[in-house]
Formats: C-alpha cells, structure tokens, sequence
C-alpha cells in the first residue's frame, strides 16, 4: 500500500473558498426567488473577455501548428527567445531595471510557481533542517498551504494559522504593510499590491524589506502579480526596483489579472543569477542553477498558442488594450470604495489594486458580515478571517464584475450600517 505525504492531512479544514461557495449555495436552495439576485465579489477572478491581440494571436498559433512548414513541437522548457525578450524589454528595461531574458521563467501561473518553488529549497520544519517560513497575515492561502503541503510546517493551531511560520501582523497601524521580522527568517512572501487587502508598499518600505533580506541572507518572494493596478509611478511596481534586490529576491508575475488569462494560464518568474542558497554544509549556490534544472527536468514550458498570445500583450496594441482592461477594473474599484467611504465605512485598497477592504462595522466578525450582506441583499464577499487571524473583522470586495454589478453592489452595501445585525 503507498504512503501517503502526511502533510496534507494537517491542511485546516481546506481552502475556505468552499466554504464561501457552500453558504451561497444553501441561500440560493433555500430561497429560489432570491438566487437570480445574488451578486459576487468573493472569488478574484476576472469577468471581460481578453485583448483582442491576445484572441488573434492564439488563432494564428493554431494555424500554424495546422501545416507542416510552420508546426512547432517541443520548445525550450523556460520559454521562447522572443517572449522572455519581449518579457525583458517591457516589463523591466523600459522602467531602468537591467535583467537577462534567461532571468526569464515562463510558466502556467503565479500559483503554480508559487508553489513549484519550494521545490528547490529544503523542506521540513527549522529544527529538521527546513527554512523558516515568514508570510503577512492576512495572507493569499497558496504561500501558507505549500509550504504545510511541504512539510515546512507544524500542525493547525486552534486559533488558526500552523505552528511554525511567522505570522507578520498586517493591521490599520501599518497600514496593511508588515516591516521585516526581527526573529530570525530564511524565506518570506510578500505580494504587493496586496491580495486580499490592496495595501500597496512604497519604495522605502520595500527597500527596508532588501535591506533586512541582504543582511540576514535570507530570500524574499515577491508576487507582483497586481502590479499593473499601481496607478501612482512614485509606487514600485516590481522588487527589482529596489537596488541590491536582485541578489535577495525572485518575483513572480501573472497574466492573470492585467490581461484576464486566469483561464488561458500564463506567468513568469524571475530569478536574477545574483540571488544565492546554501547547502546544508555550508555552500553556496545560484538558485536559478536549481531552478533552470527543475524546469528542464520537470516540465516542457508553456503551450505554443499561450506564449504566442504573451508575446502579443508586449505589443502596442496588447498594451493598449490591457492597460484598457485595467483601467476599467480600477474604475469598479473607485465605485466599490467610494460606496463604503460614503456609508461611513473604514476603507482600505481599491486605489492600487482590485480589491476593496473594508472593517466590519459595529463589531460585526467577518462571517456575520459575510451572511447578512448574503441573506439580505444577497451579496456575496470575502470574509477576511479566512486569510488569516488578522483578517477578522474585514472583509474583501473584488472589482473584477461587470459595471451594472459593481454600481448595484455598492448601493447594497448599505445594509450594513441600516440594519441592526442579525445575531445568532
Ligand atoms: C490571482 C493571483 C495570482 C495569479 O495566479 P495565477 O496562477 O497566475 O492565475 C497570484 N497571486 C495572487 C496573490 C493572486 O491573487
């Protein structure tokens, strides 16, 4: 009989976006005549079509697989010359940041890579030779979930979180943005702007983050997979800004969110040559040495139709037609937080990112607040406590909904400070 990997078994009662799903779906049973109302901003995916160059691209990607002279097979397992070029010149040389195209990942995803890349470094927990683990909390659930999966961790404490990680305590104080621990930490997540709070961090604040990084030899990974949402060009949109990060970070991009390929699947990471781990004995040794042999071993790249369509996002159209998806996601955003900013709400995010954070109010936890907006107005959210314990008495609005949603989901909103809560 096989072995199982144990460690799955100490995931805390699963991703609480069945639980979300769950609730919604006893509502729309139990009141058939409410179901067609319900509206959701709970779940970040996108709602409108991809760019157009985007669309034309992988319809000529398919042609030319269909004839002999212009079929492609295998190709290199990190990606294409002419995307990681394209990767190189748009997202980093054209903002002063210097980079190789072999620096260059391509992938299927941030969540993916989010979780192939412990791969490459030591599992177990700090006291059996594992690193230790440091994540925001609240906290996008892949960081946490992978490095349990991996065995890095101890088992679910009662309160929530897993004995082991270092929880960096996101509150209205820092405004959403943890300084770097003062314990002792080898890897830490960072994602900015932030899922699911919409704190963004300024660059001094990042560079205090490489900073602590380059002096503590420790690694920083950092997800940027909402920074084409940062509206003010004073904001870092990539670590990389940051001098002397590319020798402490790697980041990891999506085409997720700036060109709504959450069902297409396609992102990159990067990993500067400079960025180092050590062995057990003490040597040191280039990560994206590891990590180039990971994917040549473990994976033969991104579907040629999908790298295509990448490639078409760098160009001026793409551009122009992603930037106009953006755009209209952070024009719902503005709706969504001037909604709450109106009812008296305490109000964060939405001004860099999709995604609206909002305190409960009159002491309302996460999940009354979840079930009034759900059983009242059928509106549906995020409760915060399912990021993590500092989560609690939050909740998330997603911007990603069409117009006429988002304009009725925040007239809705107004429940919460109309009624009394129901308590149970
Ligand atoms: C949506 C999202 C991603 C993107 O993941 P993909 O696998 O690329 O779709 C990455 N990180 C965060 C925090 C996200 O919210």
């Amino acid at each position: 009989m096989p072995l199982v990997n144990d460690h799955y078994l100490k995931l805390a009662a699963g991703y609480f976006f069945p639980e979300i799903a769950r609730r919604v779906g006893a509502f729309a049973e139990s009141h058939p005549a409410l179901a067609p109302r319900i509206i959701r901003c709970g779940v970040g995916d996108v709602t409108e079509p991809l760019p157009p160059a985007a669309v034309a691209a992988m319809h000529a990607a398919a042609d030319e697989l269909a004839h002999r002279a212009s079929f492609r097979g295998y190709g290199p397992a990190t990606g294409h010359d002419f995307v990681r070029n394209a990767i190189v010149e748009g997202d980093f040389r054209a903002r002063g940041i210097g980079m190789d195209a072999d620096e260059i990942f391509l992938s299927d995803g941030s969540k993916p890579d989010a979780s192939a890349f412990l791969e490459i470094l030591a599992s177990g927990t700090p006291d059996r030779g594992g690193n230790r683990i440091a994540v925001c909390d609240p906290v996008y659930p892949v960081y946490v979930d992978n490095n349990v999966m991996q065995g890095n961790t101890g088992p679910a404490l009662p309160g929530g979180g897993y004995e082991g990680i270092v929880y960096l305590r996101a509150t209205p104080e820092n405004g959403f943005v943890p300084e770097p621990p003062t314990e002792p930490v080898d890897v830490a997540f960072l994602c900015f702007p932030n899922n699911p709070t919409g704190s963004v961090a300024t660059r001094e604040q990042l560079g205090r983050w490489v900073k602590w990084a380059l002096e503590h030899d420790a690694l920083i990974c950092f997800d940027a997979a909402y920074e084409a949402y940062v509206r003010d060009p004073a904001l870092p949109r990539s670590i990389f800004e940051v001098p002397g990060a590319d020798r402490c970070a790697i980041e990891f991009r999506s085409f997720s969110k700036n060109g709504g390929f959450t069902g297409v699947r396609g992102g990159y990471t990067v990993v500067p040559k400079a960025v180092e781990g050590r062995t057990a004995s003490g040597e040191r040794v280039p990560l994206h040495r590891l990590w180039t042999r990971r994917w040549s071993t473990c994976s033969n790249g991104v579907s040629w139709p999908v790298q295509r369509a990448i490639a078409a996002l760098y160009t001026p159209e793409g551009q122009e037609q992603m930037a106009a998806l953006v755009d209209f996601y952070m024009g719902n955003a503005a709706i969504l937080r001037q909604a709450c900013v109106d009812l008296g709400l305490r109000t964060w995010g939405g001004d860099h990112a999709p995604y609206v954070w909002v305190q409960c109010p009159r002491g309302l936890g996460s999940w009354e607040a979840f079930d009034l907006l759900l059983t009242r107005e059928q509106l549906v959210v995020t409760p915060g406590a399912g990021f993590g314990r500092c989560g609690e008495g939050f909740f998330r609005i997603s911007a990603f909904n069409s117009r006429e949603n988002v304009e009725e989901a925040g007239r809705r909103l107004a429940v919460l400070t109309a009624h009394e809560p129901a308590r149970a």
